[in-house]
Protein backbone atom coordinates (compact mmCIF):
# COMPACT_ATOMS: atom_id res chain seq x y z
CA UNK A 1 0.00 0.00 0.00
CA UNK A 2 2.84 2.10 0.55
CA UNK A 3 4.54 1.75 -2.86
CA UNK A 4 1.19 2.15 -4.52
CA UNK A 5 0.96 5.55 -2.60
CA UNK A 6 4.44 6.49 -4.06
CA UNK A 7 3.42 5.87 -7.54
CA UNK A 8 0.24 7.95 -6.77
CA UNK A 9 2.26 10.60 -6.22
CA UNK A 10 5.34 10.12 -8.81
CA UNK A 11 2.10 10.50 -10.94
CA UNK A 12 0.70 13.85 -10.15
CA UNK A 13 3.81 15.40 -9.27
CA UNK A 14 4.41 14.40 -12.88
CA UNK A 15 1.28 15.87 -14.18
CA UNK A 16 2.11 18.46 -12.39
CA UNK A 17 5.43 18.70 -14.16
CA UNK A 18 4.21 18.86 -17.60
CA UNK A 19 1.40 21.63 -16.14
CA UNK A 20 3.77 23.57 -14.71
CA UNK A 21 6.28 23.06 -18.25
CA UNK A 22 3.47 23.98 -20.58
CA UNK A 23 2.49 27.15 -18.32
CA UNK A 24 6.42 28.00 -18.32
CA UNK A 25 6.14 27.50 -22.53
CA UNK A 26 3.30 29.69 -22.96
CA UNK A 27 4.42 32.29 -20.81
CA UNK A 28 7.94 32.23 -22.84
CA UNK A 29 5.51 32.32 -25.86
CA UNK A 30 3.78 35.41 -24.50
CA UNK A 31 6.67 37.15 -23.73
CA UNK A 32 8.03 36.65 -26.95
CA UNK A 33 5.13 37.32 -28.97
CA UNK A 34 4.52 41.16 -26.96
CA UNK A 35 8.35 41.46 -27.89
CA UNK A 36 8.15 40.72 -31.58
CA UNK A 37 5.35 42.86 -31.62
CA UNK A 38 3.57 39.90 -33.42
CA UNK A 39 0.24 40.19 -32.02
CA UNK A 40 -2.91 41.85 -33.65
CA UNK A 41 -5.72 43.72 -32.89
CA UNK A 42 -9.19 43.50 -33.76
CA UNK A 43 -11.77 45.92 -33.94
CA UNK A 44 -15.37 46.25 -33.22
CA UNK A 45 -17.52 49.40 -34.66
CA UNK A 46 -19.78 51.12 -31.85
CA UNK A 47 -22.79 52.15 -33.24
CA UNK A 48 -24.69 55.61 -32.79
CA UNK A 49 -28.59 54.42 -32.35
CA UNK A 50 -29.61 58.26 -33.53
CA UNK A 51 -27.32 57.99 -36.58
CA UNK A 52 -27.01 54.45 -37.52
CA UNK A 53 -23.15 55.39 -37.78
CA UNK A 54 -20.09 53.73 -36.72
CA UNK A 55 -18.95 56.16 -34.27
CA UNK A 56 -16.21 54.90 -32.65
CA UNK A 57 -14.44 50.98 -32.38
CA UNK A 58 -13.08 49.30 -29.30
CA UNK A 59 -9.64 47.41 -29.82
CA UNK A 60 -9.68 44.17 -28.68
CA UNK A 61 -6.22 41.74 -28.64
CA UNK A 62 -5.67 38.42 -30.76
CA UNK A 63 -2.72 35.94 -30.10
CA UNK A 64 -1.95 33.83 -32.88
CA UNK A 65 0.47 31.05 -32.36
CA UNK A 66 1.60 28.49 -34.84
CA UNK A 67 1.60 25.97 -31.83
CA UNK A 68 -1.08 26.83 -29.62
CA UNK A 69 -3.25 27.93 -31.97
CA UNK A 70 -5.62 30.99 -31.38
CA UNK A 71 -5.31 31.91 -27.49
CA UNK A 72 -8.45 34.03 -26.00
CA UNK A 73 -7.45 37.15 -24.53
CA UNK A 74 -9.22 36.29 -21.35
CA UNK A 75 -6.08 33.97 -21.02
CA UNK A 76 -3.29 35.80 -22.52
CA UNK A 77 -4.17 39.06 -21.02
CA UNK A 78 -3.91 37.42 -17.50
CA UNK A 79 -1.09 35.73 -17.98
CA UNK A 80 0.69 38.75 -19.38
CA UNK A 81 -0.02 40.82 -16.08
CA UNK A 82 1.22 37.75 -13.79
CA UNK A 83 4.95 37.79 -15.42
CA UNK A 84 4.41 41.45 -16.06
CA UNK A 85 4.38 41.86 -19.73
CA UNK A 86 1.25 43.75 -19.71
CA UNK A 87 2.84 47.48 -19.38
CA UNK A 88 4.57 46.46 -23.42
CA UNK A 89 1.37 45.00 -24.63
CA UNK A 90 -0.78 47.99 -23.54
CA UNK A 91 1.57 49.87 -25.02
CA UNK A 92 1.68 47.87 -28.23
CA UNK A 93 -2.07 48.25 -27.75
CA UNK A 94 -2.41 51.97 -27.39
CA UNK A 95 0.16 52.31 -30.12
CA UNK A 96 -1.13 50.69 -33.01
CA UNK A 97 -4.91 51.37 -32.42
CA UNK A 98 -4.32 55.12 -32.13
CA UNK A 99 -2.26 55.09 -35.46
CA UNK A 100 -5.11 53.10 -36.91
CA UNK A 101 -7.91 55.41 -35.91
CA UNK A 102 -5.56 58.47 -37.13
CA UNK A 103 -5.14 56.86 -40.32
CA UNK A 104 -9.27 56.15 -40.95
CA UNK A 105 -9.02 60.04 -39.97
CA UNK A 106 -6.45 60.85 -43.05
CA UNK A 107 -8.03 58.17 -45.34
CA UNK A 108 -11.41 60.47 -44.97
CA UNK A 109 -13.61 58.23 -43.24
CA UNK A 110 -14.32 60.63 -40.28
CA UNK A 111 -12.86 61.07 -36.91
CA UNK A 112 -13.73 58.24 -34.68
CA UNK A 113 -13.36 57.40 -31.32
CA UNK A 114 -10.90 54.24 -30.14
CA UNK A 115 -11.76 52.63 -27.26
CA UNK A 116 -8.60 50.36 -25.42
CA UNK A 117 -8.83 48.35 -22.31
CA UNK A 118 -6.89 49.28 -19.63
CA UNK A 119 -5.77 46.51 -16.87
CA UNK A 120 -6.61 48.31 -13.20
CA UNK A 121 -2.40 48.15 -12.42
CA UNK A 122 -1.92 50.60 -14.64
CA UNK A 123 -4.03 53.20 -13.00
CA UNK A 124 -0.84 52.24 -10.13
CA UNK A 125 1.85 52.65 -12.64
CA UNK A 126 3.71 56.05 -12.04
CA UNK A 127 4.95 55.33 -16.05
CA UNK A 128 1.26 55.37 -17.38
CA UNK A 129 0.54 58.76 -17.70
CA UNK A 130 3.84 59.38 -19.11
CA UNK A 131 2.70 56.85 -21.62
CA UNK A 132 -0.51 58.06 -22.21
CA UNK A 133 1.48 61.51 -23.21
CA UNK A 134 3.60 60.02 -25.00
CA UNK A 135 1.16 58.06 -27.42
CA UNK A 136 -0.95 61.18 -28.10
CA UNK A 137 2.33 63.55 -29.13
CA UNK A 138 3.81 60.04 -31.40
CA UNK A 139 0.54 59.14 -33.15
CA UNK A 140 -1.28 62.61 -33.63
CA UNK A 141 -4.69 61.36 -31.91
CA UNK A 142 -6.73 64.19 -30.56
CA UNK A 143 -6.99 63.25 -27.09
CA UNK A 144 -10.74 63.45 -26.90
CA UNK A 145 -10.39 60.62 -29.46
CA UNK A 146 -8.86 58.14 -27.34
CA UNK A 147 -11.30 56.26 -25.00
CA UNK A 148 -9.90 54.54 -21.74
CA UNK A 149 -12.36 51.34 -20.97
CA UNK A 150 -11.42 49.77 -17.34
CA UNK A 151 -13.56 48.02 -14.78
CA UNK A 152 -14.71 48.77 -11.44
CA UNK A 153 -11.89 47.68 -9.74
CA UNK A 154 -10.38 50.94 -10.15
CA UNK A 155 -12.53 52.86 -8.02
CA UNK A 156 -11.75 50.30 -4.66
CA UNK A 157 -9.88 51.90 -2.11
CA UNK A 158 -5.89 52.07 -3.42
CA UNK A 159 -7.04 53.54 -6.61
CA UNK A 160 -10.54 55.53 -5.86
CA UNK A 161 -8.03 59.24 -4.84
CA UNK A 162 -5.19 58.75 -7.64
CA UNK A 163 -3.83 61.62 -8.86
CA UNK A 164 -4.08 59.48 -11.94
CA UNK A 165 -7.65 60.17 -13.28
CA UNK A 166 -7.66 63.96 -12.63
CA UNK A 167 -4.57 63.98 -14.80
CA UNK A 168 -6.15 61.83 -17.74
CA UNK A 169 -9.03 64.60 -17.54
CA UNK A 170 -7.10 67.28 -18.00
CA UNK A 171 -5.15 65.39 -21.29
CA UNK A 172 -8.95 65.43 -22.43
CA UNK A 173 -8.74 61.74 -22.93
CA UNK A 174 -12.56 59.98 -22.55
CA UNK A 175 -12.74 57.42 -19.25
CA UNK A 176 -15.56 54.66 -20.06
CA UNK A 177 -16.64 51.82 -17.23
CA UNK A 178 -16.34 48.55 -18.87
CA UNK A 179 -18.72 45.59 -17.53
CA UNK A 180 -21.27 48.20 -15.81
CA UNK A 181 -23.29 46.40 -13.14
CA UNK A 182 -21.74 42.59 -12.49
CA UNK A 183 -19.18 43.72 -9.83
CA UNK A 184 -19.66 44.24 -6.67
CA UNK A 185 -18.73 47.99 -6.98
CA UNK A 186 -20.39 49.31 -9.62
CA UNK A 187 -22.29 52.30 -7.29
CA UNK A 188 -18.51 52.94 -6.18
CA UNK A 189 -17.11 53.65 -9.14
CA UNK A 190 -19.75 56.14 -10.50
CA UNK A 191 -19.36 57.82 -6.97
CA UNK A 192 -15.15 58.07 -7.19
CA UNK A 193 -14.71 58.47 -11.09
CA UNK A 194 -15.45 61.57 -14.07
CA UNK A 195 -16.97 59.12 -16.22
CA UNK A 196 -17.78 59.88 -19.79
CA UNK A 197 -19.24 56.37 -20.78
CA UNK A 198 -21.16 53.43 -18.93
CA UNK A 199 -20.98 50.54 -21.01
CA UNK A 200 -23.85 47.93 -19.71
CA UNK A 201 -23.13 44.41 -19.62
CA UNK A 202 -23.69 41.67 -22.28
CA UNK A 203 -25.06 40.15 -18.90
CA UNK A 204 -28.03 42.60 -18.89
CA UNK A 205 -28.75 42.62 -22.58
CA UNK A 206 -29.20 39.27 -22.98
CA UNK A 207 -32.52 38.69 -20.94
CA UNK A 208 -33.94 42.05 -22.41
CA UNK A 209 -36.08 40.26 -24.46
CA UNK A 210 -37.64 37.69 -21.82
CA UNK A 211 -37.16 39.61 -18.72
CA UNK A 212 -39.27 43.26 -17.62
CA UNK A 213 -37.25 43.30 -14.34
CA UNK A 214 -33.87 43.67 -16.91
CA UNK A 215 -35.80 45.74 -19.16
CA UNK A 216 -36.30 48.15 -15.70
CA UNK A 217 -32.94 47.96 -14.28
CA UNK A 218 -31.82 48.93 -17.75
CA UNK A 219 -34.02 51.61 -18.29
CA UNK A 220 -32.97 53.12 -14.71
CA UNK A 221 -28.95 52.71 -15.38
CA UNK A 222 -29.40 54.55 -18.67
CA UNK A 223 -31.31 57.13 -16.67
CA UNK A 224 -29.12 57.58 -13.96
CA UNK A 225 -26.15 57.53 -16.56
CA UNK A 226 -27.55 60.51 -18.44
CA UNK A 227 -27.85 62.42 -15.34
CA UNK A 228 -24.50 61.55 -14.26
CA UNK A 229 -23.50 63.49 -18.05
CA UNK A 230 -22.17 59.77 -19.18
CA UNK A 231 -23.20 58.51 -22.66
CA UNK A 232 -24.31 54.81 -22.64
CA UNK A 233 -23.08 52.25 -25.08
CA UNK A 234 -24.72 48.79 -24.75
CA UNK A 235 -22.31 45.40 -25.33
CA UNK A 236 -23.24 42.09 -26.83
CA UNK A 237 -26.24 42.57 -28.74
CA UNK A 238 -27.21 39.78 -30.83
CA UNK A 239 -30.76 40.33 -31.37
CA UNK A 240 -32.60 43.41 -33.23
CA UNK A 241 -35.64 42.78 -30.86
CA UNK A 242 -32.93 44.26 -27.92
CA UNK A 243 -32.01 47.03 -30.34
CA UNK A 244 -35.65 48.30 -30.11
CA UNK A 245 -35.80 48.17 -26.66
CA UNK A 246 -32.61 49.88 -26.58
CA UNK A 247 -33.62 52.89 -28.45
CA UNK A 248 -37.04 53.02 -26.67
CA UNK A 249 -34.88 53.23 -23.36
CA UNK A 250 -32.50 55.80 -24.43
CA UNK A 251 -29.61 54.28 -24.86
CA UNK A 252 -26.82 55.97 -26.83
CA UNK A 253 -24.72 53.53 -28.74
CA UNK A 254 -24.86 49.74 -29.20
CA UNK A 255 -22.11 47.26 -29.90
CA UNK A 256 -22.20 43.51 -31.14
CA UNK A 257 -22.25 40.38 -33.20
CA UNK A 258 -25.63 41.78 -34.41
CA UNK A 259 -23.91 44.82 -36.23
CA UNK A 260 -20.41 43.33 -36.53
CA UNK A 261 -17.82 40.82 -34.84
CA UNK A 262 -14.47 42.35 -33.62
CA UNK A 263 -12.97 42.92 -37.39
CA UNK A 264 -9.22 43.30 -39.06
CA UNK A 265 -8.87 46.77 -39.53
CA UNK A 266 -9.31 45.97 -43.71
CA UNK A 267 -12.65 44.81 -42.84
CA UNK A 268 -13.86 48.11 -41.21
CA UNK A 269 -11.68 50.30 -43.77
CA UNK A 270 -14.67 48.89 -46.04
CA UNK A 271 -17.23 49.06 -43.60
CA UNK A 272 -16.24 52.57 -43.26
CA UNK A 273 -16.13 53.30 -47.16
CA UNK A 274 -19.46 51.91 -47.67
CA UNK A 275 -20.82 54.25 -44.57
CA UNK A 276 -19.23 57.18 -46.34
CA UNK A 277 -20.97 56.47 -49.74
CA UNK A 278 -24.49 56.31 -48.85
P1 LIG B 1 -14.50 43.05 -22.96
O1 LIG B 1 -13.67 44.27 -22.85
O2 LIG B 1 -15.74 43.00 -22.13
O3 LIG B 1 -14.80 42.87 -24.50
C1 LIG B 1 -16.01 42.37 -25.02
C2 LIG B 1 -15.90 40.92 -25.42
O4 LIG B 1 -17.16 40.47 -25.90
C3 LIG B 1 -14.91 40.67 -26.55
O5 LIG B 1 -14.35 39.37 -26.35
C4 LIG B 1 -15.82 40.69 -27.79
O6 LIG B 1 -15.28 39.98 -28.88
C5 LIG B 1 -17.04 40.00 -27.23
N1 LIG B 1 -18.27 40.37 -27.94
C6 LIG B 1 -18.57 41.50 -28.61
N2 LIG B 1 -19.83 41.48 -29.09
C7 LIG B 1 -20.36 40.29 -28.73
C8 LIG B 1 -21.64 39.66 -28.92
O7 LIG B 1 -22.56 40.20 -29.55
N3 LIG B 1 -21.79 38.42 -28.38
C9 LIG B 1 -20.81 37.78 -27.70
N4 LIG B 1 -21.05 36.57 -27.19
N5 LIG B 1 -19.59 38.36 -27.47
C10 LIG B 1 -19.37 39.60 -27.98
P2 LIG B 1 -12.78 39.10 -26.56
O8 LIG B 1 -12.28 39.86 -27.74
O9 LIG B 1 -12.58 37.63 -26.52
O10 LIG B 1 -12.14 39.76 -25.27
C11 LIG B 1 -12.37 39.24 -23.99
C12 LIG B 1 -11.86 40.16 -22.91
O11 LIG B 1 -10.42 40.23 -22.95
C13 LIG B 1 -12.32 41.61 -23.07
O12 LIG B 1 -13.64 41.74 -22.56
C14 LIG B 1 -11.28 42.35 -22.25
O13 LIG B 1 -11.60 42.29 -20.89
C15 LIG B 1 -10.03 41.50 -22.49
N6 LIG B 1 -9.16 42.15 -23.49
C16 LIG B 1 -9.16 42.02 -24.84
N7 LIG B 1 -8.18 42.78 -25.41
C17 LIG B 1 -7.56 43.41 -24.37
C18 LIG B 1 -6.46 44.34 -24.29
O14 LIG B 1 -5.85 44.78 -25.28
N8 LIG B 1 -6.10 44.76 -23.02
C19 LIG B 1 -6.76 44.32 -21.90
N9 LIG B 1 -6.34 44.78 -20.70
N10 LIG B 1 -7.79 43.46 -21.94
C20 LIG B 1 -8.19 43.02 -23.17
CA1 LIG C 1 -13.99 46.39 -23.06
CA1 LIG D 1 -17.16 44.67 -21.54
CA1 LIG E 1 -15.67 41.60 -19.92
Amino acid sequence: AKDHGKNQYAFYSKALTKQAEYRLKVEQYLREAIENQSLSLAYQPQIELRTGLCVGVEALSRWYHPELGQVSPIDFISTAERIGMIQPLTELVLKTACTQAVNWQLQGLGSMRVAINISPNHFLDPDFIPLIKRVITDTDIQASNLELEVIETVAQTEHKNLPVFAELKELGVLLAIDDFGTGYSSFASLKHLKLDCIKIDKYFIDDLLTDNKTQLLVGSIIEMAHNLGCSVIAEGIEALGQVEILKRLGCDIVQGYLFCEPSSPDSITALLRNECDH
